[in-house]
């Protein structure tokens, strides 16, 4: 009696099918981004203690411009990089 049926099987193998579903079509459709937004950030960084921090692009900026004293020893800090980053906005 206990061989007649055997749903358990049939019922796993589908269940696997619509569990994998979802996730085979977030592959399979994904050539559109989300939301491909861009920010421009500076990267300064200090010649005395190798300090560096990132932080919003102003307008007027350039790389190797002197933006003022470093918080931790007080040397001249710089513009290292100017560059654009994608920014993920599920992150924020
Ligand atoms: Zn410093």
């Amino acid at each position: 009696m206990s061989e007649v049926a055997e749903p358990s099987t049939a019922l796993l193998a589908a269940l696997a099918a619509i569990l994998a579903l979802p996730a085979v079509l977030a592959v399979v459709a994904r050539p559109r981004r989300p939301r491909d937004v861009r920010r421009t950030v500076v990267v300064v960084s200090c010649e005395g203690c190798g300090y560096t921090e990132k932080r919003g692009y102003e307008q007027g900026l350039y790389v190797g411009m002197r933006l003022g004293a470093c918080p931790r020893c007080g040397s001249d800090l710089r513009v290292d990089a100017i560059y654009e980053e994608r920014v993920n906005p599920s992150k924020a």
